[in-house]
């Protein structure tokens, strides 16, 4: 069995993973349980920082497809991770982890701003840190920012939580009950495939700046420690192959 030592870790949690069963919105019961999980990561002594999505509330592309302008769009996207990132913060307090939020758009009264240097300063206190409102620009996906901050904290692998799926597969298996899942591969060939495992820019910047990501199911629970202990869960991608 593969078991990689992580020190600082992104984990990037889809709006969807907070929604719960109804597929929308927050859940608080579900936000708890996560919460609880990233308690257990921390009392591992790991630097933790924390990307959410907002695709729970809102998507970008959805309004834009039905006439939106899709930049207004996109910063109402945006916004929704920023809820997300409070509903979080909300529930890491109620389990005694110190948390902070910060917001790539300004929002002084809800959430610090973008600082990296901070971030990090907080890591190096013990503090979670949750990154909101994505990139800050329109166009992008949390993912990206995902990457992004993973790059700028020199984070050793991004743990991309996701649901209803435990890895990258050939084709998608709720369509194609053939298809096969990857122990580990290349950045390029996700690219080169075209698997849907992240966006393109996404994955071009983790390629560029060698940053694995490990691809995870959430619904199972117990598995952010797992990922973030580098058990041999889901699939790694760029990170060091196997003997197998
Ligand atoms: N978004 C954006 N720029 C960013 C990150 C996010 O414009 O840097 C917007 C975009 O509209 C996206 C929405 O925020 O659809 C929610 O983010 P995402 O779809 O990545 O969330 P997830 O799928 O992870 O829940």
């Amino acid at each position: 069995m593969t078991t990689v030592t992580y020190k600082r870790v992104v984990l990037k949690l889809s709006g969807e993973a907070l929604a719960g069963t109804q597929g929308y919105g927050i859940d608080p019961i579900v936000v708890d349980l996560i919460a609880k999980e990233i308690k257990e990561v921390k009392s591992y002594g790991l630097d933790i920082a924390i990307v959410v999505g907002g695709g729970n509330i809102w998507r970008g592309l959805a309004g834009s497809a039905k006439g939106m302008d899709r930049a207004t769009a996109d910063y109402m996207g945006m916004l929704a991770t920023v809820m997300n990132a409070l509903a979080l913060q909300d529930a890491l307090e109620h389990c005694g982890v110190d948390s902070r939020v910060q917001s790539a758009i300004n929002m002084q009264q809800v959430a610090e701003p973008y600082i990296r240097r901070r971030a990090i300063r907080h890591m190096e206190k013990g503090r979670v840190v949750i990154f909101a409102a994505g990139t800050g620009n329109p166009y992008f996906s949390t993912d990206t920012a995902a990457a992004l901050r993973a790059a700028e904290i020199e984070a050793d692998v991004i743990l991309m939580a996701k649901k209803n799926a435990d890895g990258v597969y050939d084709s998608d298996p709720r369509y194609n009950p053939e298809a096969k899942k990857f122990k580990e591969l290349d950045h390029i060939e996700i690219l080169m495939r075209g698997l849907g495992v992240m966006d393109s820019t996404a994955t071009s910047l983790c390629m560029d700046n060698k940053i694995p990501i490990l691809v995870f199911s959430i619904d199972e629970p117990g598995n952010i420690l797992k990922a973030a202990l580098g058990k041999d869960i889901g699939t790694i991608v760029g990170g060091e192959k196997s003997d197998s």
